[in-house]
């Protein structure tokens, strides 16, 4: 490596290691580069939302071109370079036939340029390129130490990702954003609302403290009086979630938490400053707390503390909003999110959201586009700014400007027209053009799920998530409880079939009162079937249940992360064992299956699918341990693809041997929720398909259009062609658009 090549990478390092600024750190890249490489002009483009590439930094062009050029990817040479994820290197760069003027760069002076994508993980972040006056080639050692760089300037824009936006010279109409969690699915596009933390009491001390418990007693009557309305409310679609709602009533009713607040009061404190201070004490509380489950339930206690402020004082608990409007909020209790519903909320983002709070799965159940996260989002927003917030691609856009925003109008437009479209296969079965049946089916947790079925024409719940219930209910529900809730789903599924699976406890499905061990790896440790099984207990009331709640009928039950065929041997003893006690009080008939989504099982078949009445694959764990790749880390999504030669080549082999022996097996998960996965599963010979409840009219059109045993001939040529990389994508959806197959 040439010494000045090593100089310049000894600094590059430096600054690496520097937290400095975003904005300031790229900036000081370009002027080392610039110097390090003798090169008048050195300029970093960064990728952003709706792929644009944006000048962030530059050494040598105006500096006022700075934040305001922006080339499309494909667009100019720069474009060219990120869209074909190659380096160009351009004597004469201004006649070339992609060359893109830009006036404010100041950059007709140079004419040799040298544009190196900057790639990380198979994405291109941006463009890194320098430039010279005088017509000249780079040579390939120039070239190789810039693409040096840009893998060190790549490192620089991961570590910065989400918090570099802000800090960017950028003036305030200019785009914004910021990475998030996608919660629940969607996108939505409007005014954004910032949601103030608490109501903050204006009369804070009262001489008469008898009239203030008085108050105090009035307004938390009131307030549990407008709680039980609100769960009535015919506004709600389908039924109220109930075992969110039935825990945050308990919170409301908690009577810890109500002694606290007379106390308060008889410290001499007004009704509600009372409520604010034993709002801050609990918050302080709470955050101390290691137990995450038990953290997010702040947001319960602000949710009422501000619901009692509100009515002491006569202040709307929240703002007054057109519809059509997205929610940033730190925390938010269930209960003002079933209110924003109400009113027409579009979209929601909470920067302590996380996958379990009950807002969350409110959102989730009620199909509103939601972002947990987005760090540095709130303090940097003004309520009014226009914003698209994008579930899908997980993040947060303040001010989209005119194409992007122009881009991102279309696609909701458009998928309100393919919604209203899709409508239509409510009541078609899903039949492809050459007649096979594949049953579609949907997963569900909540009571709330049920009504998917009927909306969107599903055969079945191919998946109900019991630990779903537990979750939302703050902790294990008693054995009446439990066994009126799968009575209610098997009622409601009426003679579609349900597979209910056993809990699925541990891992990321943290439930309170289950002790747990410290595990480096909690998704591959003491979790769903292992657990269950240690603890026999819990086990057994749970099957009790589900076999009380299926008397009468036919009950499918199934057991989660089965590793081995005695795992499975093991939990079916259970079951016939309680099947025995319960007797004549329980289903007419049973049949017990075994999630395969650990790898080990596939090379068990023979003795599983002997045994087993039926397999479910579950197309989210299987590919995290298949690829050993943690599903929820967002660095690794997107880098190895459901759609690939060893994830379908395993699905063959088990749909075949499923076939063999006479054993149905389907696939649940998230994976079938996308058309083309759940045409590729159906053409490797799986025959039901389990997936997001909103998925189900996209994957029955895509179905309905398919010649699926055309499409069988041409995946399995497909899939011997080593050529095909290891992702099938984009061939297979060459294939669709060809064959006028809708997959968006
Ligand atoms: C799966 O892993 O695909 C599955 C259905 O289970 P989970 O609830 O873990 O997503
Ligand atoms: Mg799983």
């Amino acid at each position: 490596m040439p010494s000045a090549t090593r100089q310049l990478l000894g600094s590059l390092r430096l600054l690496l290691a520097d937290r400095g600024a975003p904005a300031e750190r790229l900036a000081e890249l370009a002027r080392l580069v610039a110097a390090g490489m003798v090169a008048e002009v050195c300029s970093v483009y960064v990728m952003r939302p709706g792929e644009i590439l944006e000048l962030w930094a530059t050494e040598g062009l105006r500096s006022g071109a700075v934040g305001h050029t922006r080339l499309r990817v494909g667009e100019g040479i720069v474009g060219t370079a990120a869209a074909s994820a190659t380096s160009l290197n351009l004597a004469d760069a201004q006649n070339h036939p992609a060359f893109a003027y830009r006036a404010e760069t100041g950059e007709d002076a140079f004419a040799s340029m040298l544009c190196v994508p900057v790639r990380r993980a198979g994405r291109v972040m941006g463009v890194l390129v320098v430039q010279n006056r005088e017509p000249r080639q780079y040579a390939e050692e120039e070239v190789e130490t810039l693409e040096t760089v840009a893998m060190l300037l790549a490192e620089m824009l991961a570590a910065d990702a989400g918090a570099a936006a802000p800090a960017l010279p950028l003036d305030a109409a200019l785009p914004r954003h910021f990475e998030g969690a996608g919660l629940s699915p969607g996108i939505a596009l409007g005014p954004i609302h910032v949601r103030g933390l608490a109501l903050v009491p204006t009369r804070l001390l009262a001489d008469d403290p008898k009239a203030e418990h008085a108050r105090m007693d009035a307004a938390i009557a009131a307030m549990r009086a407008d709680l039980e309305a609100l769960l009535k409310a015919p506004r709600l679609s389908g039924e109220a979630p109930r075992e969110v709602l039935e825990t945050f009533r308990l919170i409301a009713g908690d009577s810890g938490w109500i002694t606290r607040l007379h106390e308060a009061v008889a410290a001499g404190l007004a009704a509600e400053a009372a409520v604010s201070r034993v709002m801050g004490e609990t918050a302080r509380r709470m955050r101390a707390l290691s137990d995450a489950y038990l953290r997010e339930r702040l947001a319960d206690f602000d949710d009422l503390g501000n619901r009692l402020i509100a009515r002491l004082t006569g202040a709307a608990p929240n703002g007054q909003f057109a519809p059509g409007y997205i929610l940033a909020a730190r925390r938010l209790g269930p209960a003002e999110l079933l209110e924003h519903h109400a009113r027409g909320i579009a979209g929601l983002m909470i920067e302590e959201g996380t996958a379990t709070a009950h807002a969350t799965i409110v959102a989730r159940a009620l199909d509103i586009p939601m972002l947990g996260g987005c760090r540095g989002a709130l303090a940097s927003i003004s309520s009014g700014e226009i914003a698209v917030l994008d579930a899908d691609q997980g993040r947060l856009i303040l001010h989209p400007e005119g194409e992007l925003e122009a881009g991102y109008r279309a696609t909701i437009a458009a998928r309100l027209v393919r919604r209203a479209g899709l409508a239509a296969f409510r009541t078609r079965a899903a039949i492809s053009a050459d007649g096979e049946r594949i049953q579609v089916m949907i997963n569900a947790g909540l009571a709330l799920d049920l009504a998917a079925l009927d909306q969107v024409g599903a055969d079945g719940i191919g998946l109900f998530r019991t630990e779903v219930a537990f979750l939302a209910r703050g902790g294990l529900p008693d054995a009446h409880a439990e066994q009126a809730l799968y009575a209610r789903v098997l009622e409601a599924a009426g003679d579609k079939p349900v597979l209910f699976r056993t809990l699925d406890a541990g891992g990321d499905k943290l439930l309170p009162g289950i002790e747990r061990a410290e595990e480096e790896n909690p998704a591959m440790g003491w979790r769903s079937i292992r657990l269950s099984l240690d603890r026999p207990a819990l086990f057994r009331r749970q099957l009790r249940a589900m076999l009380r709640a299926g008397r009468g009928r036919c009950l499918r039950v199934m057991f989660p992360m089965v590793a081995t065929v005695e795992e499975f041997r093991a939990g079916r003893r259970l079951l016939a064992e309680e099947a025995q006690r319960v007797g004549p009080d329980g289903p007419d008939r049973l049949l017990v299956g075994a999630m395969l989504e650990v790898p080990a099982l596939a090379w068990q078949l023979g003795p599983l699918l002997a045994e087993a009445d039926f397999v479910s694959i579950g197309s989210n764990d299987l590919a995290q341990f298949l690829f050993a790749a943690d599903r929820g880390s967002p660095q690794l999504s997107g880098r190895y693809d459901f759609l690939s030669a060893p994830m379908l080549a395993l699905l063959e082999q088990v749909a075949a041997a499923g076939r063999a022996a006479g054993t149905p097996v389907g696939l649940c998960g998230e994976a079938a929720s996308h058309p083309l996965e759940a045409l590729a599963v159906a053409a490797v010979g799986i025959q039901g398909v389990s997936m997001a409840p909103a998925a189900v009219p996209a994957v029955k059109a895509a179905l309905v259009a398919t010649d699926l045993s055309q499409f069988r001939a041409f995946l399995s040529g497909l899939r011997q062609n080593e050529a095909a990389g290891a992702s099938l994508r984009p061939a297979i959806t060459a294939w669709a658009r060809d064959h006028g197959v809708p997959f968006e």
